[in-house]
């Protein structure tokens, strides 16, 4: 699998290669539990996490139930999702015992960095941001929230709390990452301590994986494939997928999406390129080309739908796997903290 190293903005030369080995950094990453894990996560960021991991890196997993909030009113069914996702990533490969998964509301050290974070960017920084224009225009909320509006200095804090070097996401969160990478180093400048490193953006091949509705495939917007829907979900939801009406698939990302997402998605599943599949179907048409991707992504999946039935019929190991993470991640945010305050001379730090 090809991974590109990269960040928001142009002119990145110094990020265009990345020189350091797995074994010794840091890397946080993290979900939303506002629903299951889907094959956009898996392929856009899970998969690069676990792999990670297996080369040494050290991984911080957020489960994100603060930042449920941010674009709905309530955090429905929140135990449920968030034990759902602990589910999901020790079912794709992730290692409870050297990664800390943790829940955000667990951790209140690291959320208190929101505070100096949110004195380091302006008004209308945040309100450039397009990851945020787009998840307001998506919102289940007829107004913004001021955290909505303070979701990327809130993710900033995640990322900074435990120093993440290396952050693997998927395409919309780089304008989020960037604000990781200026209040990093505002902070420094500001305070004059080189407390926090840099992060960077880790894309995999797949950081935009299209939905059954030809949009980001998301866990809120009714078009997702769950990694644990069972087969003949997953059949009904590639057949009610969008595509066209021509016979001949091709492979035409910006004239055909819907079918060109479907070839996506089966050469992930299959280790190919969506161009081979489309020659190999050719005039099948639409039929041929969802009962292709049907049977790919059931047969990539059944391993880890098999783990995570058994996974989830302990749902108290889960809740010790986040016990666990939350102290681990609870002693790295308060020495962090610890460091923020005494390089800002607060009285009373530690
Ligand atoms: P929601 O609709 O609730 O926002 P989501 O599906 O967008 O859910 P998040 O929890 O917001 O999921 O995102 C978690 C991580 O997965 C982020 O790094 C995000 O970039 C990545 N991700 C989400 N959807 C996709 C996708 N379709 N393709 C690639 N990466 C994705
Ligand atoms: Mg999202």
């Amino acid at each position: 699998m090809t991974i590109t190293t990269t960040r928001p903005e142009p002119a990145s030369a110094d990020l265009g290669t990345d020189p350091q080995e797995p074994a010794g950094r840091r890397v946080l990453t993290g979900d939303r539990p506002t629903g299951p894990l889907h094959l956009g996560h898996y392929f856009g960021t899970l998969r690069n996490r676990v792999r990670l991991q297996r080369q040494g890196a050290e991984l911080f997993v957020v489960v994100a139930d603060y930042q449920v909030i941010t674009d709905r009113d309530i955090a429905d069914r929140l135990a449920e999702h968030s034990e759902n996702l602990v589910i999901d990533y020790l079912a794709t490969g992730l290692d409870p015992e050297s990664a800390t998964i943790f829940a955000h509301s667990a951790v209140p050290a690291l959320n208190q960095l929101l505070l100096p974070f949110l004195s380091l960017v302006s008004v209308a920084e945040l309100g450039r941001n397009p990851t945020v224009k787009d998840e307001i225009a998506h919102s289940r909320q007829s107004s913004v929230s001021g955290l909505m509006f303070t979701y990327p200095v809130h993710q900033a804090a995640d990322i900074l709390f435990c120093k993440a070097d290396l952050v693997p996401v998927g395409q919309d969160q780089l304008p989020h990452l960037e604000v990781a990478r200026t209040v990093a180093r505002r902070f420094n400048e500001r305070y004059g301590a080189g407390i926090f490193p840099r992060p960077r953006a880790l894309l995999s091949e797949a950081p935009l994986l299209p939905g059954t509705d030809g949009g980001k495939m998301s866990k809120s917007r009714g078009n997702a494939i769950a990694l644990a829907a069972d087969e003949d979900e997953t059949a009904r939801l590639v057949r009610g997928a969008r595509t066209d009406a021509e016979r001949r698939i091709s492979y035409d990302p910006a004239g055909r999406p819907g079918v060109a997402g479907l070839l996506q998605l089966a050469a992930l599943c299959q280790d190919r390129t969506p161009g081979q599949l489309a020659e190999e179907i050719g005039n099948g048409g639409a039929a041929a080309l969802k009962r292709t991707v049907t049977e790919a992504v059931n047969e990539h999946l059944r391993p880890i739908r098999a783990r995570r039935a058994e996974l989830a019929a302990d749902r108290a190991h889960i809740r010790q796997v986040l016990r666990t993470g939350a102290e681990r991640a609870n002693a790295v945010a308060d020495a962090t903290l610890a460091e923020v305050r005494a390089a800002m001379g607060a009285v009373g730090s530690a």
